[in-house]
Parts: structure tokens; C-alpha cells; sequence
């Protein structure tokens, strides 16, 4: 089935029919060890629904609070109390105003899931400053981001219909990890004990909530934590799926796992980069006009193979923070992505947290705000965070 499937995806690049999940693990299973012929396929899908663009966000990273109520197994990101459990306010504004002159656009927040139910300290926190939940706080956080010209955008777990309602007033959009649609990784012993928030129902239900609320949704897949093949293309058809129901998924994020010391799955081996090269690729090839990306902080060493493989974004990079989640992997410079994406033949744009489809899916203060420094055809102006990002 290979031959003739991959045949017609490479040579009928004007409208690249999408792959199902059985397909795609046909695929996978028959093309193991010889994968040029899928990269090809997903390249010239890309190529024919993305227009030679690989975009980005200029972003600040926000880390309003390390502490969460649950407990992965590869996480460094959580913490325990010690100190302020939350960023004072006043610190958020600094950070805004360093951010903004650097020339980031977005306004990244992100937080563990719910700490106040876990920790008195958190809640007694965020009680002294007038908010009953973390969410609260961040749309507190937004509305000053917005004061500063910059475009919110919220990690933040699973928020429940309200948070959700409330947070949207203030941000272009919204970020959860998929990760996994499989409940085997739930199990004793697997990466996503003791996390219940990481049930892949609960994810689907609160990414089908953020449908239903017509929010633009940047979800993904964490790529190599011990799932099987069939699993990730099982987890990248259920994001596609959602998509068709609800057209709100804006990106998805195809993320190579990293171990981490200090962490239960420190002796796991990181994703073999040949493998996360073809679920990337998969991924293009199953939903031909989605916004796949892939963290370059995490594959410094495999630029060429990934835009080969299909993405068409470079997600989140910050010029002035580090990335708390994976802080010992450091941002490339923003100049230096630039270069290896224009050496690759294609034309590199600053992106909103939005993508330019989904703008109109903003609040309307953030539109106003977009048509301000924005270019014809939905990207951010040069001006804006070219000077900056230096
Ligand atoms: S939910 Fe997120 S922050 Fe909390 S432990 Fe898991 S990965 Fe870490």
C-alpha cells in the first residue's frame, strides 16, 4: 500500500488528501528503516497548504506558578512551596515591560494545574489578592499584558467551562497537550500516574469544552514517554477529530521527550530523533493544512530534518526568558532559526499566538490591537520584532 499511497501524496501536492490512522500505521510499519519517501510526501503537503512560510512567536515566557496538584513522572517544571507559590504582580509588569522593548509579541502564561487545591499556602496567595484560582489570577496577568501591547496566551491545565469563559475575555488563545490519547500511560509505572489530569478524557473533554467556547486551541502529542506507534497516530487522529468537529485546533505541537534528571523517568532514552521525525511527518501527512510544530530548542541539532519532515512553525522562542519547562535546553537565537529556515528556501515570519485564521476568533481588543501592527496577510510586521530579536 505504501508504494502507490506515498506515490500519489508526492506527485498530487495541489490538494493532499489527508491520511487516516490506519493508513498511517500501514505506512509507518511498511516504510521502517526507509523514511525519505514519507518526509517527501509530508514536504510537499506542507509546501502546497503553507506557501513556503515557517513561522514563529516571539514570546515571553510568564511562569506564574511552579506548584501544581499533580505529579508526572518527567516533570522538573513542579515544585514544592518555598516563597512566594505565585510571580507578584508587580514582577509581571516588570517582565511585560522588558519583554515589550525587546520586541515579544506574546505574553506566554504558564502555571501548574490548580496548586490552590493541593496547597493551603497558594490559596491563602491568591485569597490576599481577591482571586479564587490560579486562572483568575492569570486573566488578572493578561489584562496587564494587553496594558503593555502584547498578546496573551495561557498553559495552564485543565480549566474547568468558567476558567475557560474567563480566560478567553483577555487571550488570543489557549494551549493544552493532548499528549497521549492512550489510557495504558496512566497505568502503575507509566508517565502519566499520578497525574489525573492527564486522563485522556479529561484532556479531550476540556479540549472539546474549548470547541464549544470557540477558542483558538494549540494542542499536541509528547513523542517517545513509552507509547507505541499506533498510540501517537491513534492520539493524532483524536486532535484531528476534534478539529473536524469543532475547527478551533490552530497548531499542533509534535514534542520529542527529553529525560530529565531528578525525575522518576530519568533513565528513559529521549525520543530517537528518526522516530520523532515521522510522527512528524505523520502528523503533516494526516492533516495536510494543520499548523504542525516542532520545539527547536529541543532538536538544536535537526533543523534540516524537521522542516523536511513537514512542520511549518518553530512555535514559541524567547528572546528574554529561558523555557522553565525544559530550562537545559536554551532558545536558539531568533537571527540563527532565521538562517537555517531561509537556507532551507523558506520565508520566515513572526506569527500572533493566533495563527492568521483564527484572528478573527480573538477578543476584539486583541483584533483591534493585531490590526495594528499586523501585515497583509496576518503576520506580525517587521518593525514590530525584528529590532529586538537581535
Ligand atoms: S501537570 Fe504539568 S506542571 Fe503538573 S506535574 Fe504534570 S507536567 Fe508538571
Amino acid at each position: 500500500m505504501s508504494g502507490p499511497v506515498l506515490q500519489r501524496l508526492v506527485n498530487d501536492d495541489r490538494r493532499p488528501e489527508p491520511l487516516d490512522a490506519d493508513a498511517a500505521l500501514l505506512l509507518y510499519n511498511r516504510s521502517a528503516g526507509s523514511p525519505d519517501p514519507i518526509y517527501r510526501a509530508a514536504s510537499a503537503a506542507r509546501n502546497a497548504t503553507k506557501g513556503g512560510i515557517v513561522s514563529f512567536s516571539s514570546k515571553v515566557f510568564v511562569s506564574v506558578t511552579t506548584l501544581c496538584r499533580d505529579t508526572c513522572t518527567y516533570c522538573t517544571y513542579k515544585t514544592e512551596p518555598q516563597g512566594e507559590p505565585f510571580m507578584p504582580i508587580g514582577i509581571v509588569d516588570a517582565m511585560l515591560e522588558n519583554a515589550r522593548s525587546h520586541g515579544c509579541v506574546e505574553a506566554l502564561f504558564v502555571a501548574g494545574e490548580h496548586p490552590e487545591e493541593r496547597y493551603d499556602q497558594a490559596a491563602q496567595w491568591l485569597e490576599r489578592q481577591g482571586v479564587a484560582s490560579t486562572p483568575e489570577y492569570i486573566a488578572r496577568c493578561s489584562e496587564l499584558a494587553i496594558k503593555h501591547g502584547m498578546f496573551p496566551h495561557t498553559n495552564a491545565g485543565n480549566l474547568t467551562e468558567c476558567e475557560m469563559e474567563l480566560v478567553s475575555k483577555t487571550n488570543a488563545s489557549i494551549g493544552l497537550m493532548l499528549e497521549n490519547s492512550s489510557e495504558r500511560l496512566a497505568e502503575r509505572m507509566m508517565p502519566h500516574n499520578g497525574a489525573p489530569s492527564k486522563s485522556p478524557r479529561e484532556r479531550i473533554r476540556i479540549l472539546e469544552n474549548a470547541g464549544r467556547a470557540k477558542i483558538p486551541t494549540t494542542t499536541g502529542v509528547l513523542v517517545g514517554i513509552g507509547e507505541t506507534p499506533q498510540e501517537v497516530i491513534e492520539s493524532l487522529a483524536v486532535i484531528d477529530g476534534l478539529n473536524r468537529r469543532y475547527g478551533h485546533i490552530q497548531e499542533v505541537i509534535v514534542q520529542n521527550f527529553q529525560p530529565k534528571p531528578w525525575t522518576a523517568m530519568h533513565g528513559h532514552m529521549p525520543a530517537d530523533p528518526g522516530y520523532f521525525a515521522t510522527v512528524v511527518a505523520l502528523a503533516r501527512l494526516m492533516m495536510p493544512g494543520m499548523n504542525i510544530q516542532a520545539p527547536p530548542n529541543l532538536s538544536p541539532e535537526s533543523y534540516p530534518m524537521l522542516l523536511s519532515a513537514g512542520i511549518n512553525d518553530w512555535g514559541g522562542i524567547s528572546p528574554v526568558t529561558p523555557d522553565y519547562v525544559n530550562p537545559e535546553f536554551a532558545w536558539p537565537r531568533i537571527p540563527d532559526v532565521r538562517r537555517h529556515t531561509e537556507e532551507a528556501g523558506f520565508g520566515f515570519r513572526c506569527r500572533f499566538p493566533t495563527y492568521p485564521k483564527y484572528m478573527n476568533m480573538m477578543p476584539q481588543v486583541l483584533q483591534d490591537m493585531a490590526a495594528a501592527c499586523s501585515d497583509p496577510d496576518g503576520y506580525v510586521r517587521g518593525q514590530r520584532w525584528e529590532e529586538g530579536a537581535q
